[in-house]
């Protein structure tokens, strides 16, 4: 965009930029310069601005303008900026069925080779070095990201599983397995009391297998995005549910006590986040949540594959288990589909400034999901 103009144009709340548009290193100072930081039950005025982009049309010469939306992130203060509709996350008529049975072949995660080819858990976290619940079969992770890394698989048979085929039911066997090992390290090494539980689902989203699965972390260290929400003032968790309650464009619904919203600000495109007050570690998560975490992502995977998408990434982000005021929550969000040659979402903005750049608005977004969470 070299030579484009940018004039910042419209309205934005300079109290909410004072609140949350700073990092969460800088929050509390931020939070000090003003003196209404909110309090429980207050609305939180979501930060939004306009930026208008001027140049001159190839085609007549004319003046021409562009819009774009710089929105922060109500909970870490991330800026995310909404362009205009432009095709950035095209429907793709690559045959994924066609590729996934070429690569079977040498897959190792499916029947006969699972077994033989995936590194067992320590002794010291489970007997077996495997962890099974139903279908899904969960290993150590042969390249480690932490301390304890876990692969799970929704099931050795299920090499090809498009999103809208990933059901209730095998997610919460594949979740219930992902909170056995979480738990069972936890017990083993006191010291890793961060866990979190994820997904890239295909390639885009970066797996490196094809075959379906999740992956875990349990580690002494969290995550940059970990520490940022840990460092999250309670109320101002409170404070978004309630704002988005409130606004609805955004607020898509509840499974059990798990609640959905599409992000204000998101990072990546489609980005839903789910709330769940009370519980602030995955391996806290007993079978009634794990069944109404299942049933909340098998809709949203749902939608999604309605949506035209393949690929995905979660990311179930878990504080200290006992951490008052945090709510387990989670980001989901799509990735460009699998094609040759294809444009991937992750640009220099989100990589290296960490900022969301996406042309599908959230609130298009919450109205293709529907009602489907409130049936
Ligand atoms: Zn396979």
């Amino acid at each position: 965009m070299d030579g484009v103009l940018i004039f910042p144009v419209i309205e934005t709340c300079s109290y909410a930029m004072l609140e949350i548009g700073f990092p969460a290193a800088t929050a509390t100072a931020a939070f000090c310069l003003h003196p209404g930081v909110p309090r429980r039950g207050e609305h939180m005025d979501l930060s939004r601005e306009l930026l208008t982009a001027e140049m001159i049309d190839p085609g007549t010469g004319e003046p021409a303008r562009t819009t774009i939306e710089v929105r922060h992130d109500p909970l870490t203060g991330h800026s995310s900026r909404i362009v205009p509709e432009r095709g950035l996350m095209p429907a793709s008529d690559f045959d994924l069925e066609a590729f996934a049975r070429e690569v079977q072949p040498n897959c190792p995660f499916c029947p006969g080779r699972v077994d033989q080819l995936t590194p067992k858990l320590s002794a010291s976290i489970h007997p077996d070095g495997r962890i099974m619940r139903g279908e899904a079969v969960l290993f150590a992770n042969l390249h480690a990201y932490s301390s304890h890394s876990s692969v799970s698989i929704y099931s050795p048979r299920l090499h090809y599983l498009p999103l809208g085929q990933i059901t209730r039911r095998l997610l919460t066997d594949n979740l219930a397995t992902q909170v056995a090992f979480a738990q069972a390290v936890m017990a083993a090494d006191p010291r890793s009391r961060w866990a979190s539980i994820n997904a890239n689902h295909m390639l885009p989203s970066g797996s490196s297998l094809f075959h379906p699965h999740t992956q875990g972390i349990v580690d002494s260290q969290p995550t940059t995005m970990q520490r940022l929400l840990f460092e999250v003032p309670a109320q101002r968790f409170d404070n978004y549910l309630d704002t988005e309650r409130r606004l609805g464009e955004r607020y898509l619904g509840k499974t059990g006590r798990f609640e959905w919203i599409v992000s204000f600000a998101p990072i990546a495109p489609a980005e839903l986040r789910a709330f769940a007050a009370g519980i602030s570690s995955p391996a806290e998560l007993d079978d009634d949540l794990i069944a109404e975490l299942a049933h909340g992502l098998a809709l949203a995977l749902a939608a999604y594959a309605e949506m035209g998408f393949q690929s995905f990434n979660c990311a179930i982000y878990g504080a200290p288990p006992g951490t008052e005021g945090y709510p387990l929550n989670l980001r989901l969000a799509c990735r460009s589909n699998l094609k040759a040659f294809y444009r991937s979402d992750s640009t220099f903005l989100e990589r290296l400034h960490w900022e969301g750049a996406v042309d599908m608005p959230p609130e298009i977004v919450a109205r293709r999901i529907g009602d489907r969470f409130r049936r």
